[in-house]
């Protein structure tokens, strides 16, 4: 699943709409398109792992990608879209065209804001609120390999950003979030801001060292993450399940 760095990304990208009027279609006729036809771009913002495309109509497209959605830029435009496509939003040189996403809708601006009351600080939207994000962490009945996964206390981070940001900090994902200091929480929102805008910059996720990092292959760029030893201390990798989803852990980088 696309973490928040692959959305925040694709805002940027998309922020090449902004300040243009769209022709939106659904070639699938999923999607009620004429509300926001011939209407002007007014933003595109991500929060989390949630892309919000805002328009001069009063209404903003909400998407979310799920597992398997993704957005595809044809530019020049070369035909009318294929019949998969959920939505396309078109200007003169640029067609964006949305495949397979778990949500895509249309909201009002109570619905909006309602959205984003129901989302923790997102690490990588410059107002974001780190106290807030430490209260949240604190407040959580569970273990911090859940709270970070859970959107309601931070948004943006899935399973590779917590894998990687928990090792950097030597803490074990069934460490009690309720038990992390004050400097055990502040580590970690300064790890996790650093890394998820790194990854927005370069792309993709990429925590080993490396002098070539593009060169780095998929599947040795991080250091515990579905790997089966530690990349920093070489001891076998610890896999469980925490708040759902399979974790990976050195048990001699964070013993708790
Ligand atoms: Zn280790």
């Amino acid at each position: 699943m696309p973490e928040g760095h692959t959305i925040h990304g694709l805002a940027r990208s998309m922020g090449e709409l902004v300040g243009q009027r769209v022709t939106a279609s659904s070639p699938q006729a999923r999607f009620a398109a004429d509300a926001v036809n011939g209407h002007q771009v007014e933003a595109v913002e991500a929060y989390g792992k949630h892309l919000l495309i805002d328009t001069s109509a009063g209404l903003s497209v909400h998407v979310h990608l799920g597992m398997r959605g993704k957005w595809l830029r044809f530019s020049p435009v070369t035909g009318p879209g294929l019949p998969q496509v959920r939505l396309r939003l078109a200007v003169a040189e640029v067609a964006w065209d949305l495949i397979a996403p778990s949500r895509c809708e249309l909201l009002e601006s109570s619905q909006r804001h309602a959205l984003l009351d129901r989302l923790g600080p997102d690490p990588l939207r410059p107002e974001a609120d780190t106290n807030e994000a430490q209260r949240r962490v604190n407040a959580f009945a569970g273990p911090i390999g859940a709270a970070l996964l859970d959107q309601g206390v931070i948004a943006g981070i899935g399973n590779v950003f917590r894998a990687e940001a928990l090792h950097v900090c030597g803490i074990a994902p069934t460490r009690p979030a309720k038990e992390l200091t004050n400097s055990d929480f502040l580590r970690l929102w300064d790890v996790v801001v650093a890394m998820m805008s790194t990854a927005v910059e370069e792309g993709r996720i990429i925590t080993v060292g490396a002098d070539d990092r593009a060169a780095v292959p998929e599947d040795q760029s991080r250091r515990v993450y579905k790997q089966a030893i530690c990349y920093d201390c070489g001891t076998p990798i610890d896999v469980a399940t925490v708040g759902g989803r399979t974790s990976y852990s050195c048990p001699r980088c964070q013993p708790n």
